[in-house]
């Protein structure tokens, strides 16, 4: 039997999980989604999405234009929150096909949902999977059952399937954490089409467009994680040293209630990351911390290489195996981005610093263009 004619059952309804289920439909290869929640408030975030994975959701029809709005120019600024670089995210991504986005997640998130369709059940919490020679079973939390030829892990960085194929990963949980927030207005200080990063010693934020009149900002420490009985903006304002006029206004705009708690965690590399039937990707299968912004990318690359694999063999395993070849080097490498990330910006050597911004400063054009085509393509 081809697998054209096989049941692929996706765990997860978020962006590795919806791409999947996308790329699958539109190959003709059957597959049912199960997402644990009924809503979208778990998605009210946004994110960077660079143009390698745009143009997958593209080719997949995703009105990415109607989420976000097209990112030009990425500036950051150093330890005193001086102006330190400006990224020509637009020209670069445009030189390889299509542009990068900031976005509002949860609208994707429903948007995608959406044309996933009857092949999507929301409110279904995986509790456990199971494989034979026979097929894959996945066991939901209010009893029910469900038989498929192939499972795939798409449940993100906690995941339920991880435990029956790698029982003994642990996520590294790291001292570092904050808070993201969207908000329903854009801040005069922020330029249309702009990032703002500001890298000072331990902290690390950064407010964005993301079209439709609205921005999304983060705050992210190193040192220290959220503090659950003490405001949230207190802490904020103890932690930044040098606060941005735009970062305040962020948070004059935002509700503490609309804003959410994120602690920094990533996951060893992993091998295999499938067991009998059952495959995982995205943060399921390779966690990252949030700080090179390319854990959602990843996963979207993740689910189209897995797609195309499907559409050429009917030999699961053969696909699993060639997916994991495919796509190790890339998520591995991730990983480590997001970690020297993390020490980059937010470190607190004085000369460290001091260098960094310096460097950034001065940074030749040619080598600034391949640091922005690194990001752009995925590489
Ligand atoms: C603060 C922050 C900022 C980030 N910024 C960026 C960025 O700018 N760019 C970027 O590329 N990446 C970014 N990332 C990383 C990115 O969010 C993740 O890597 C990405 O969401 C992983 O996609 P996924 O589909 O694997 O998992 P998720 O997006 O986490 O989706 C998993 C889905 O599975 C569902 N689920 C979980 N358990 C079960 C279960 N038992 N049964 C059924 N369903 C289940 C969940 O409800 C969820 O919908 C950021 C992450 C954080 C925390």
């Amino acid at each position: 039997m081809g697998l054209a004619k096989r049941k692929v059952c996706i765990i997860g309804g978020g962006v590795g999980g919806l791409t999947l289920a996308l790329s699958l439909q539109q190959r003709g290869i059957p597959c049912r989604v199960f997402e644990k929640y009924d809503h979208f408030q778990h998605h009210r975030t946004g994110f960077l999405i660079w143009s390698y994975a745009i143009k997958i959701l593209q080719e997949l029809d995703v009105s990415v234009h109607e989420f976000g709005a097209p990112l030009e120019f990425f500036e950051v600024f150093g330890r005193k929150a001086q102006p330190i670089s400006r990224m020509p995210i637009g020209a670069v991504s445009r030189e390889h096909g299509a542009e990068s986005y900031e976005m509002n997640r949860r609208s994707l998130m429903q948007a995608m949902s959406e044309m996933v369709g009857d092949d999507l059940q929301a409110g279904k919490s995986c509790v456990a999977v199971d494989s034979s020679d026979s097929g894959a079973q996945v066991t939901f939390e209010d009893g029910s059952v469900y038989e498929a030829d192939v499972v795939i892990g798409c449940d993100g960085a906690h995941s339920v399937v991880r435990k029956w194929v790698q029982p003994a990963a642990q996520l590294n949980v790291f001292n570092a954490g904050g808070w993201i927030g969207v908000m329903d207005q854009h801040p005069a200080a922020l330029k249309p089409n702009c990032h703002m990063d500001f890298w000072e010693p331990s902290i690390k934020a950064g407010v964005a467009d993301i079209g439709n009149g609205q921005a999304r900002w983060y705050v992210g420490m190193n040192g220290r994680v959220p503090d659950k009985s003490s405001p949230i903006k207190t802490q904020i304002l103890d932690a930044v040293p040098v606060l941005p006029d735009v970062l305040q206004q962020c948070l004059d705009a935002t509700p503490e209630s609309e804003m959410v708690e994120v602690v920094g965690a990533d996951l060893p590399p992993l091998d295999p990351w499938f067991k009998g039937r059952v495959l995982m990707l995205g943060d399921a299968a390779h966690a990252t911390s949030p700080y090179a912004g390319m854990g959602a990318c990843s996963a979207i690359a993740d689910a189209d290489c897995l797609a195309k694999l499907f559409s050429e063999t009917d030999d699961w395993s053969h696909v699993f195996q060639a997916f994991q070849d495919e796509r190790k080097p890339a998520a591995d490498a991730i990983v480590k981005d997001s970690r020297k990330s993390l020490n980059l910006s937010t470190g607190r050597s004085l000369l460290k610093n001091w260098i960094r911004d310096w460097g950034l400063e001065h940074i030749p054009e040619k080598q600034m263009h391949q640091v922005v085509e690194d990001m752009v393509t995925g590489q």
